[in-house]
C-alpha cells in the first residue's frame, strides 16, 4: 500500500472533522492492525507522531476508551481526561472532552482497516456525515490501492516466472543426457512453484522415471507400494492401452488435464496402492489438485507424461506449466534422439569392426598366398633356366659346327630351336625379375648414387641390340645432376624394362632419349620413343600386372613378353617413394617419365638438360 495514498486519506479525514488527531489502521495478515498513517492538528512531526500513536495504542490496550455507541458505522467512545493527558493537551484546556471515533473501511464487503478521529467536543450530526463520507471515500482509495497492488504483484509474478522459464530453458538446452535431463527438469519446475513426477513412454509402457521429491519422501513413498529402490520403480511399466485414464492422458491434445491423485495412483499402481496406502501417499506427498500435460516429439509422438503437482493449489500458473512442459518435451526428444544415434553408431561400428578384422584376416591370408606364389615362381623359374641355358649353349656348339659338321637343313632347324629357346629364356627371366622383386621389396638398400652414370650403364647394357636395330639412342642428363637416393640395381632394372620396351616397339632405324631433369626435392627421368604408340583406352591399364595391348593370342603380341615390365617399373618407383606416368599417341611415340627423390630432399637444383 502506498505510504503517499495512506497519508493522504489521513490528511483529508482529519481536515474534514477538525480532527486533533487522526490515524490510518490497515488490517495486516492474521487480523491484525498496523499503523499506515498518521496526521492531525497535534500530530507534527515524525518523533511526535510516533509518540502519539504509542500512547493511544497503550490507551486502547488498556481500555480507556469507553464504547458509548455506534452511530450508523462510526464507533463513537469519550475519552477519559486521561486520554488528554497522555495526548498531551489536557493541562491548559481541562477539563477537556476528547472524543474518539472509529470509522471502518471495508473493501469488497472485508474489513481493510479503521479510521481513528480524536476531536473536541461531541461530534454532530454533520460531522458524523462527514466521516461517514470520508470513510467511503478512505474504503474507495483502499479498494483502488489494493487492486493495483494485485495487479503490481501479478505483473511482477509474470516477469519472476518468464525470467525463470528463460533459465529452465538454458539449462535444459545444456543437459546432454536422460541422467541429467529427467533431474533438471524436475528441479527446473520446483522453482516454479511445482513438485513433478516424470513418466516416460518406454517400449514396455509407461514408467515413472522422475519424482523431484526430496529422497527421503521418496523412499518413504516407495516403502508404502512395497518397494526398495527407486530404480524399481521402472519394473513398474504400464501400458497405456491397459490403463484407460494413461492411455487419455498420453493422447490427450489438451495442454493440461487435471487429474484426482487417488485415480492416477491406482492407474499407475494398481493393488500396490489401495484406498489406504493411496491416502497415505496423497498425505506424504502432499498432493492437491495434480496437473498432467502430455509431452510429445517429432511428428506427435508420445514421449511421456508431465504431472505437477502445485505447492500453491489455490493459485497454480497453468500459462508457466504448459510452457514448461512444451521445453521439458523438447528437452527430452533431444536426448532420446541422441541416445537412438549413439545406439545405432555403437552398432554401425561394431560392424565396421567386424569386417575390418575379417577383411583384414582374409588380406593376411591373401599376402601369405602370394608370398607362396611368389616363391613358387622363383623356384620354378630357376629350375626352367638351368637346362635351358644348357640347351642353347649345346644348340650354339652345334650351330658353331664344334661337334661336327651339319647339314642345311639340319642348321635351318637348330635356328628356329635357339630362337624359340633365347624367347623362353627372356620369358623366364622376366617372371624371375618379377618374382625376385616382389621377394626382396622389403630388402632394399637405399643409397645415393649418380642418375648420369646409371642412365648410361642401362643404355650400354642393351647397346648390342640398339646397334643391331639401327637406333639412334641419345641421353641428355646436366652435369651438376644433383645425387639421387635409391636401390640403384632396382633404378636399373626401371631403367632396362623401359628402354627395352622403347626399342621393342621402335621400328628400325627408330629414334630413342633418355633425359633426367633435376626438380625441387627430387628428379624427373623420362624415356622417350618414337615408336608405334599406346591407345589413350590401354595407357590406364599398362602398369597393371600381366596387362598387354593387343590380342594375347597373336603371335606379335605373345613376342612382346608377359605384361609384367611395367608393373616391376611401377613397384619400384613407388617403393622408392615416387610416381611413374606415361603420354603416347599411336603412331608418334611415348613417354615413359617416373621420379626418384634427390639424396638431399632439401637441394632444388633445376638445370636444363643437356
Ligand atoms: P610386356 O613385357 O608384355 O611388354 P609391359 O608391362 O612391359 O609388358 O608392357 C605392357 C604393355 O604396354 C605391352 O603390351 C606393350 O604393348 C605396351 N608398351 C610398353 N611400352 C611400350 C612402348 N614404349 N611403346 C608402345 N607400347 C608399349
Amino acid at each position: 500500500m502506498d505510504q503517499r495514498v495512506c497519508q493522504r486519506i489521513v490528511d483529508d479525514a482529519a481536515a474534514i472533522c477538525g480532527a486533533l488527531l487522526a490515524e490510518l489502521r490497515l488490517s495486516a495478515e492474521g487480523g491484525a492492525q498496523r499503523t499506515a498513517a498518521l496526521g492531525g492538528a497535534l500530530a507534527s512531526g515524525p518523533k511526535k507522531r510516533d509518540e502519539t500513536a504509542r500512547n493511544l495504542r497503550d490507551l486502547a490496550a488498556r481500555e480507556l476508551l469507553p464504547e458509548v455507541g455506534l452511530e450508523r458505522g462510526v464507533r463513537l467512545g469519550r475519552c477519559a481526561s486521561e486520554v488528554a493527558q497522555a495526548l498531551g493537551v489536557g493541562a491548559p484546556l481541562a477539563p477537556l472532552e476528547l472524543w474518539c471515533a472509529d470509522v471502518p473501511l471495508l473493501v469488497e464487503e472485508e474489513r481493510a482497516g479503521t479510521l481513528r478521529l480524536f476531536v473536541e467536543g461531541e461530534p454532530r450530526r454533520a460531522m458524523l456525515r462527514a466521516l461517514r463520507g470520508v470513510g467511503d471515500e478512505a474504503s474507495h482509495q483502499l479498494a483502488q490501492e489494493q487492486s493495483r497492488g494485485r495487479a503490481l504483484e501479478e505483473l511482477a509474478r509474470a516477469r519472476k516466472n518468464q525470467a525463470a522459464l528463460a533459465a529452465a530453458a538454458a539449462r535444459l538446452r545444456r543437459e546432454g543426457d536422460r541422467g541429467a535431463v529427467l533431474p533438471a527438469i524436475g528441479e527446473e519446475l520446483y522453482k516454479l512453484g511445482f513438485d513433478s513426477a516424470l513418466l516416460l513412454a518406454e517400449p514396455a509402457g509407461l514408467v515413472v522415471a522422475h519424482l523431484s521429491y526430496k529422497p527421503a519422501v521418496v523412499a518413504r513413498a516407495l516403502e508404502l507400494i512395497g518397494l526398495r529402490r527407486p530404480r524399481e520403480l521402472r519394473t513398474l511399466a504400464v501400458p497405456p492401452e491397459k490403463s484407460r485414464l494413461l492411455g487419455s492422458l498420453l493422447n490427450s491434445p489438451e495442454p493440461l488435464v487435471l487429474v484426482r491423485p487417488q485415480a492416477l495412483l491406482r492407474a499407475l499402481f494398481g493393488k500396490r496402492a489401495p484406498q489406504a496406502v493411496g491416502e497415505e501417499l496423497v498425505k506424504l506427498l502432499g498432493l492437491g489438485a495434480l496437473l498432467a500435460s502430455p509431452l510429445r516429439g517429432a511428428g506427435d509422438s508420445a514421449l511421456g507424461i508431465l504431472i505437477a503437482s502445485p505447492r500453491d493449489p489455490d493459485n497454480p500458473d497453468l500459462g508457466v506449466l504448459s510452457s514448461f512442459a512444451l521445453q521439458a518435451s523438447l528437452a527430452l526428444e533431444r536426448v532420446l534422439m541422441r541416445e537412438r544415434m549413439s545406439e545405432l553408431s555403437r552398432v554401425i561400428e561394431e560392424a565396421v569392426g567386424e569386417r575390418t578384422r575379417a577383411l583384414r584376416e582374409a588380406n593376411e591370408r591373401l599376402q601369405e598366398v602370394d608370398r607362396r606364389k611368389d616363391n613358387f615362381l622363383a623356384n620354378v623359374s630357376h629350375e626352367l633356366r638351368s637346362p635351358l641355358v644348357t640347351m642353347l649353349g649345346y644348340t650354339d656348339l652345334l650351330l658353331q659346327e664344334r661337334l661336327g659338321p651339319v647339314s642345311d637343313k639340319q642348321r635351318q632347324c637348330l635356328q628356329i630351336a635357339k630362337g624359340s629357346g633365347k624367347r623362353l629364356k627372356a620369358f623366364i627371366e622376366e617372371l624371375l625379375d618379377f618374382s625376385r622383386f616382389e621377394l626382396t621389396r622389403e630388402s632394399m638398400t637405399f643409397q645415393a648414387f649418380d642418375v648420369r652414370e646409371a642412365i648410361a650403364q642401362a643404355v650400354a647394357a642393351l647397346g648390342p641390340r640398339f646397334l643391331e636395330r639401327r637406333l639412334n639412342v641419345r641421353q641428355r642428363v646436366s652435369r651438376g645432376m644433383p645425387p639421387v637416393l635409391g636401390d640403384r640395381d632396382r633404378v636399373l632394372q626401371v631403367l632396362g624394362n623401359l628402354l627395352a620396351n622403347a626399342e621393342k616397339h621402335c621400328g628400325d632405324g627408330g629414334k630413342i632419349a633418355v633425359s633426367a631433369e633435376a626438380r625441387p626435392g627430387f628428379v624427373l627421368i623420362s624415356v622417350l620413343d618414337n615408336g608405334t604408340g599406346i591407345a589413350a583406352v590401354h595407357q590406364p591399364k599398362i602398369f597393371d600386372r600381366l596387362y598387354q595391348v593387343g590380342d594375347v593370342k597373336d603371335a606379335r603380341s605373345r613376342e612382346q613378353g608377359l605384361g609384367l615390365g611395367l608393373n616391376i617399373v611401377k613397384s619400384i618407383v613407388e617403393a622408392h617413394g615416387g610416381e611413374v606416368s606415361v603420354e603416347s599417341t599411336v603412331g608418334k611415340g611415348s613417354t615413359f617419365s617416373f621420379t626418384l627423390p634427390l639424396a638431399d630432399a632439401g637441394a632444388a637444383a633445376p638445370g636444363a638438360p643437356r
